[in-house]
């Protein structure tokens, strides 16, 4: 039977010790939101991470736009952001309605408040191998597996996604972390031929059980980043009933990936308050 890498318990139990670590550091992080428009998913995720920011002692505020903000109004409240004293991470919450320019709102964060981990200069020092802020997705992946003591070195990883968010910084993590890897995308020819080598398989599709027990190597780590709404319940992108049969271990969803994000994303924000703090050059 696989084990379940339960990201939930794990994501607990991280927020937990953070807690403690910013009550002794007498440092009080303070994370900004910056949503666009009321898309109900998108919503929630922001409320999941207010409500971390108060279980760690980690102020947060919330700024909100109606749908039909301009790329002006949101790049007007980031300059805001970034030159408020009181504010150590933005997180602007995607995806962004079609009006709004998702590429200059976010490299318009300064990249010392970017917890996020989306700024080209973050994501080049990531690619570079010297990262300073990791997206949190990929970044809570890799503390999954670490929790889970799996060993990355030296596997075939195989991430099926291209996306700034997850797919790409995904890949660079675990190239930092030598495995050998693989990206594949909407193009690629033959998608289980490629799945089928992978000793550690990431899915970020965001399609429904796509990946199914066929497309994946017996004895896998299967890690699926998808939530997908299929009649009002979130499923992965990958066929969890039958796939778990098959590998070694397997995350859920819900409570695999998502909970490691946001506990991910409550870290980052506490390193950007201590090197701010420290007014450390990085
Ligand atoms: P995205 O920007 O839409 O990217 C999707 C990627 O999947 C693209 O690179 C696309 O290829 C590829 N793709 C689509 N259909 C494919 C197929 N049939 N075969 C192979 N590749 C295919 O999405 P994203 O932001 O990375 O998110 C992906 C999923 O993860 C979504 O369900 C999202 O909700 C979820 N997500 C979860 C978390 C979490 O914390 N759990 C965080 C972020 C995202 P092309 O590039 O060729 O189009």
């Amino acid at each position: 039977m696989a084990t379940i890498l339960d990201g939930k318990k794990i994501a607990d139990m991280r927020l937990e010790i953070l807690k403690e670590e910013i009550e002794d550091s007498r440092i009080y992080p303070r994370l900004a939101t910056v949503i666009v428009g009321n898309d109900p998913a998108s919503q929630m995720y922001v409320r999941m991470k207010h409500r971390a920011c108060e279980k760690t002692g980690i102020g947060s505020v919330g700024i909100e736009f109606a749908g039909d903000a301009t790329t002006d109004q949101v790049l007007q409240t980031v300059t805001q952001l970034n030159n408020d004293a009181d504010i150590d991470g933005i997180l602007i919450q995607l995806p962004l309605p079609k009006q709004v320019d998702t590429a200059r709102v976010i490299t318009a964060v300064f990249p010392e408040k970017d917890v996020d981990g989306f700024h080209p200069f973050n994501l080049g020092l990531l690619f570079s191998g010297r990262p300073r802020f990791e997206p949190c997705t990929p970044k809570g992946i890799m503390t999954l597996l670490s929790e889970y003591k799996i060993e990355v070195a030296g596997t075939r990883a195989v991430v099926v996604g291209r996306s700034i968010d997850v797919g790409r910084p995904m890949a660079a993590l675990f190239t930092n972390a030598d495995a050998t890897v693989t990206i594949c995308h909407s193009k690629t020819k033959d998608l289980t031929e490629e799945l089928r080598h992978a000793d550690i398989l990431v899915s970020a599709i965001g399609r429904a059980h796509y990946i199914t027990r066929e497309m994946v190597r017996p004895g896998a780590i299967v890690i699926d980043v998808g939530i997908n709404n299929v009649n009002g319940l979130l499923v992965g992108d990958v066929d969890f009933e039958q796939v778990q049969h098959v590998v070694s271990a397997i995350t859920p969803v819900p409570g695999g990936v998502g909970p490691m994000t946001i506990a991910t994303l409550m870290e980052n924000t506490f390193t950007a308050a201590n090197v701010r703090s420290c007014d450390t050059v990085w």
